[in-house]
Order: structure tokens, then C-alpha cells, then sequence
């Protein structure tokens, strides 16, 4: 067992944490709030190669894993810089198609996922269906040499900067009469794809989307994979390295919040000479915060070692508790760093609440606690379903 990152993966580390630190928390509070997305510094992680490091060498990536993907995701965070995208193209797409896409799916699109010059989002929500992937309505039809799709999905991110997403629906099976998932490289400039944005409460540079599909007509090597048969296999592929790049930018944006507010605590004097850290009832809950965001570290850590050793229910189970870890001690680290400010908390200057809406929103995406603790309470701890 170590505990230790590769040189590699340190040099990495250290390099992304110099990117974020350029950019830092003020420059994604100021793009989110004119209404932009942080282009530049997109832009500039995918020359750097750090967008790709989990894509294979031949389709321009860095031939890493989940775990380099993590390491990208939790440093921009920890500089103030959470990109949800990040969880979203190269780590569900890009890992849908190396996976199961057909080599010229591969080919057509991974060396731009792995620059960061295109980006490929992903709907999987849908108002009706909700938590309940297995209710998803959102039809495929095949018609002659296309497929034709309907349906509606919802707070599907980043379909504004993206030219392709994901779309999950569902195809009749001819052999069961049973509906099965099929997965689209849909691109949103397609006829009969709408979209409108959703007033979200959240300061992020990224939008959420209500999105409509109506008669979408695509030709047949938009489907992932050689047949049909891909489709389930696919949609689970991209579970794990969302759970688990989520969880790294949770931890990533906890440790920035506790940074913020010890700089503060340690220099704070409101009672002649002692730092206001001095009291315990301001230090103990940031350490108590800090030990939460770190034991979610390390479950990350696992997590993010076993999916890249193949080992991939072993990961569902630790990816599961990683998000579950993460999302919570986020939410925690938050709230006690504003709390930890006082006045200066809740200003914008200090740049922890506008934290408050992204990890009050990790506890419910992409995969509520709720239905984690659902899955642990199945997989691992042998409980009925309810539902
Ligand atoms: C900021 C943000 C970005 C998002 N981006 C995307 C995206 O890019 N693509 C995409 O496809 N989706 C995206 N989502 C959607 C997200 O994945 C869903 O909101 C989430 O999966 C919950 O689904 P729901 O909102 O329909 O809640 P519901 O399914 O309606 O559930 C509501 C509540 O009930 C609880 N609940 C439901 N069923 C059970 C049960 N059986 N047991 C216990 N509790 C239960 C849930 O945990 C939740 O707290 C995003 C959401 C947000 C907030």
C-alpha cells in the first residue's frame, strides 16, 4: 500500500495547482456572474494537456488514467476554480467512447476532447424519470439508415459551450419487447434540438439546461458502439469516472474554503491580542472539516486506483462512498469557512459563499446522496430495495 503519487503525477499536480492559482477563485466568480464561461483558462488546461490525461496517447491524450483526471479536477478546485465540465467531457465522453465508441467515433472525436478544443456534454436527466434511470422516456427510432429521437431531459450542463452531447434514450429490444438504453453523439446544432436555459442559484460559469428533442434526426454512426448491445455497458462506463472526478473537485473545493478561512482565522484580532483561530469554537470545526475533506481524500484515492486497475465493482462501491464523502464534506468545509469569516463570509470579496450553491448542489448531482446511500445499503450492506 502507498499513499505517495508518482513523480509524474506530482509534477502534475503541482503544475495544475500553478494554472489554477493563475486564474483563481476571483476570475470564476467574475466569468460566472457577466454570464461567460472561463474559455481562457479551459483553453489553456487542454494545451497543456491536462484535459486529456486520461485519454489514450494515440487519440492525443496523455495515456493516463482517472486518478491524473482526479488529480486535474481537485487542484482547480482547490484554487477556486470547480469546472463541472471537467466531470462531464473528458470524464464521462471521453471515457464512453475510448471504451465503447467504434474507432472512427474514437478518431472523429477524442484528439478534440483531449486539446479541449470541442466538448462533448451529457443529458441523462429527464423531468419524468428523474433518479430513476430505468423510467428514462427519451425514445430511439430506427428509420432506414438514421435514428430518430424524442424526448425531454433537464439541468443538462454545458450545452451552450458544447458541439456535441450524449444523449441517453432507450430502443425497443426485438428479442425481449423490453426497452434498453442506447447512447447518441448528438450534436446540438441538430434540427428538432432545442434547448432553454434554467435560472439556476448557483455562481458558475457553466449553465443548466432544459433540453427538447423533437424528430432529431441522426445518421446511424452517431449511436456508440458497432450494435446495440453497447448501449448498457457504455452508460455504466461513464458512472464510475463521473463519481469519482466529482468527488475531486468536491475535496479540491473544501480544501480551498478551509484555506481561506485559516488564512483569515490566523490573523483575525477581535479581542486585543489573540487571533480569533485561537478560540476553539472557531478552530474545531474548521479542523473537524479539514478531517472530513481529507478521509474523503483518501477514499477518492482508492477509488480512483481501483478503476484504473480495471477493478471496476470494486470502484463502484468506493466511487459510490468517495462522492458520498466528498459531496458532504464539502457542503461542511463551506459553511464553516462562512461561518469562520463572519460579515466578511457572506461578501464576495472573500470568495467562500459563492461556493455555497455548488456544494449544496453536489450533495444531489449528479447522483443524490440519497441514492448512494441507497446503493450501499443494497450492494454492500445485502438490504432490500424499496423502489
Ligand atoms: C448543477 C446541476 C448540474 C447537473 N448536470 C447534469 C448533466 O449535465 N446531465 C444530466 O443528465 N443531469 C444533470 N443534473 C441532474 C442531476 O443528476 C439530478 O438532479 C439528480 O440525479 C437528481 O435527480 P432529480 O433532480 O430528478 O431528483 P428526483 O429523482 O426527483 O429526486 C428528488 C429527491 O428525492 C430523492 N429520492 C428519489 N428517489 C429516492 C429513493 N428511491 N430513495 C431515497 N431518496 C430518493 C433524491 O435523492 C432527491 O433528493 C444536474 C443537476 C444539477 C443540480
Amino acid at each position: 500500500m502507498t499513499f505517495d503519487l508518482t513523480s509524474e503525477q506530482d509534477q502534475l499536480r503541482d503544475a495544475v495547482r500553478a494554472l489554477g492559482r493563475r486564474y483563481g477563485h476571483g476570475y470564476f466568480v467574475e466569468k460566472a456572474k457577466a454570464g461567460e464561461h472561463t474559455t481562457e483558462l479551459w483553453a489553456e488546461a487542454g494545451r497543456l494537456g491536462y484535459l486529456g490525461v486520461n485519454i489514450p496517447t494515440e487519440y492525443g491524450g496523455g495515456g493516463g488514467g482517472i486518478t491524473e483526471l482526479a488529480i486535474v479536477c481537485e487542484e482547480l478546485a482547490a484554487a477556486g476554480c470547480p469546472l463541472l465540465l471537467l466531470v462531464v467531457s473528458p470524464a464521462i465522453a471521453a471515457t464512453v467512447i475510448a471504451r465503447h465508441g467504434t474507432e472512427d467515433q474514437r478518431k472523429r472525436h477524442l484528439p478534440g476532447l483531449a486539446d479541449g478544443s470541442a466538448k462533448i456534454v451529457f443529458a441523462i436527466t429527464e423531468p419524468e424519470a428523474g433518479s430513476n434511470f430505468h423510467r428514462l422516456g427519451t425514445v430511439a427510432r430506427r428509420d432506414g439508415d438514421d435514428w430518430v429521437l424524442n424526448g425531454r431531459k433537464c439541468y443538462i450542463s454545458g450545452v451552450d459551450e458544447a458541439g456535441h452531447v450524449l444523449v441517453v434514450a432507450r430502443t425497443e429490444d426485438s428479442s425481449t419487447g423490453k426497452l434498453k438504453p442506447a447512447l447518441f453523439i448528438v450534436p446540438t446544432d441538430a434540427a428538432g434540438l432545442t434547448r432553454s436555459k434554467l435560472d439556476m442559484e448557483i455562481v458558475s460559469p457553466e449553465n443548466q439546461f432544459l433540453l427538447y428533442l423533437d424528430d432529431v434526426r441522426v445518421p446511424a454512426d452517431t449511436l456508440v458502439g458497432e450494435s446495440l448491445d453497447t448501449g448498457l455497458p457504455a452508460l455504466f462506463s461513464g458512472l464510475n469516472p463521473e463519481r469519482i472526478t466529482v468527488a475531486a473537485m468536491g475535496a479540491g473545493t473544501g480544501r480551498y474554503a478551509i484555506e481561506r478561512a485559516s488564512e483569515y482565522t490566523a490573523t483575525r484580532k477581535v479581542w486585543g491580542g489573540r487571533s480569533i483561530g485561537s478560540h476553539q469554537g472557531v478552530s474545531h470545526p474548521l479542523a473537524h472539516a479539514a478531517v472530513q475533506v481529507e478521509l474523503a481524500r483518501l477514499m477518492i484515492q482508492k477509488a480512483a486506483t481501483l478503476y484504473d486497475a480495471g477493478r471496476d465493482l470494486e470502484a463502484g462501491v468506493a466511487g459510490n462512498m468517495a462522492k458520498y464523502a466528498a459531496g458532504e464534506a464539502a457542503a461542511l468545509a463551506v459553511d464553516t469557512a462562512v461561518q469562520a469569516l463572519g460579515g466578511a463570509g457572506m461578501t464576495t470579496e472573500y470568495g467562500v459563499a459563492t461556493l455555497l450553491g455548488a456544494v449544496r448542489a453536489g450533495r444531489i448531482a449528479p447522483v443524490s446522496r440519497e441514492m448512494i446511500l441507497n446503493f450501499v445499503a443494497q450492494h454492500v450492506l445485502g438490504q432490500e430495495k424499496s423502489y
